[in-house]
């Protein structure tokens, strides 16, 4: 199944990739993880660094499935607000949810630190408008909510607004300590890191079955047998190779980038920029400056086939950013459309199958994908090494929606 199809633009930001060379296999590891993306690099950044002999299987070249379709937007806020998820959760386990997120994007910045180019990671504020006259009063909910509970946050009236950006909308929220990453360096610098603390890259080694014999994980791969205590499936939005998705929409999802712009004038602080409705558009800006803008979803888990339509998708990305950004000269460079995954609670699926043991997900789903990945790996390190961790309840998969 191909899970992007059309131009991609971050490979043009690296020179090109050779496949990893494969090492020699061990005859037991004490984790194995399924999926060399966003989700499996850093879960094997946390064990490698706690001292563990992790192996990281990919069916494909490693950062290159939705990985590499990522539009690199980091941010504490998610696709559901706060005051939403406080009348879903409760209002305390709500909070902790969004402080973890928040936590999660420092905690990014601290891994791209370390990365060549801190893989272009830098802090932005975010603007989050409203899409119409009618969503005000939500959006002034939640700037009252974040604000109550200690998030950095303001409010802009249209005339404020009006200052900072060359559109016009009735109002908007700006959060700030978000951040942008090039998704497709990330991955690859933390891969490089791994390989050099001594952890295991296997790419083009694809999982077709998992089975337990007297407490061995053995996995069987479209290369032999690999054996291990542990596994965790970090397996994006494909169909997991053990267990069952309970509560996902697989849909797709449009992305188009621009030819570098000369002047961001009316564009405060290269801000990531994102709407009340839902489905929502999404703009950011790039280290190359160009202009990523992102959108239109379809209900339809696969990736577009048709260079025709992607192109017209892209047409329309065109002129919806045209439209905020009236006195850009904007040119498309690059295309295309995704496969992408939505919990239909909002939330991630991270942790322990309600029935196998040592059998351990994580599944970010929703357009804050990247900051569940790094909070789910540290919440799968502590649970897989000392038993527990004290958030690991708000996104267990033993709920109404979760792995069966
Ligand atoms: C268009 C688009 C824009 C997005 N924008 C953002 C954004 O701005 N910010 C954000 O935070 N998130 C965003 N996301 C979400 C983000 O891309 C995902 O959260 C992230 O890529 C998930 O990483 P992953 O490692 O879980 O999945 P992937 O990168 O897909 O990695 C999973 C890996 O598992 C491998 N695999 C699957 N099955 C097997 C098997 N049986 N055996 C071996 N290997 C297997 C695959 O080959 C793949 O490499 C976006 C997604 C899309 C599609």
């Amino acid at each position: 199944m191909d899970i992007h199809n059309g131009s991609v633009y971050w490979p043009s930001t690296l020179p090109s990739k050779e496949p990893r060379h494969a090492p020699e296999k061990l005859e037991k590891y004490d984790v194995i993880i399924v999926g060399g993306g966003m989700s499996g690099s850093l879960t094997a950044l946390a064990f490698v660094e706690a001292g563990l002999k992790v192996a990281v299987l990919d069916k494909r070249q490693m950062a290159t499935g939705s990985t590499m379709a990522n539009t690199g937007l980091l941010q504490y806020s998610n696709d559901i607000m706060l005051h939403e998820l406080i009348d879903q959760i409760g209002e305390q386990e709500a909070v902790r949810f969004y402080q973890i997120c928040y936590e999660a994007v420092n905690q990014l910045k601290m891994v791209a630190k370390r990365l060549p180019s801190s893989a272009d990671f830098i802090m932005r504020p975010s603007i989050c408008y409203a899409s119409s006259e009618e969503d005000v009063p939500k959006i002034k909910k939640e700037y009252e909510t974040l604000k109550k509970h200690g998030f950095p946050c303001d409010y802009w009236e249209q005339e404020e607004l009006s200052k900072h950006m060359a559109f016009t909308k009735a109002g908007a929220l700006v959060t700030y300590d978000d951040a942008e990453v090039n998704p497709y360096k990330f991955v690859n610098g933390v891969l490089d890191i791994i390989e050099e603390k001594g952890g295991h890259l296997f790419e083009f080694v694809e999982v077709q079955d998992v089975f337990t014999i007297d407490d061995q994980i053995s996995v069987r791969t479209s290369v032999g047998e690999f054996s291990s205590s542990n596994i965790i499936y970090t397996t994006g939005y494909e169909t997991v190779p053990v267990g069952n998705r309970i509560g996902a929409d697989i849909n797709r999802s449009y992305a188009m980038v621009t030819k570098p712009v000369d002047d961001f004038t009316q564009w405060h602080e290269h801000a990531l920029i994102w709407e009340t409705a839902r489905p929502y558009l999404y703009v950011r800006t790039t280290a190359e400056n160009r202009i990523i803008i992102g959108g239109l979803d379809e209900e339809n888990a696969q990736a577009p086939q048709s260079l025709e339509l992607i192109e017209n998708r892209g047409e329309i990305l065109l002129k919806k950013l045209q439209d905020l950004f009236p006195q850009y000269n904007l040119e498309t460079d690059y295309v295309y459309g995704a496969t992408f995954g939505e919990s239909i609670d909002n939330l991630p699926f991270i942790g322990q199958h309600p029935t196998k043991e040592k059998h351990y997900y994580l599944l970010g789903y929703g357009g804050n994908g990247t900051v569940y990945s790094m909070l789910g790996s540290h919440i799968l390190r502590d649970l897989i090494m000392i038993g527990h961790h004290p958030d690991a309840h708000l996104v267990e998969l033993d709920r109404k929606y979760g792995v069966k």
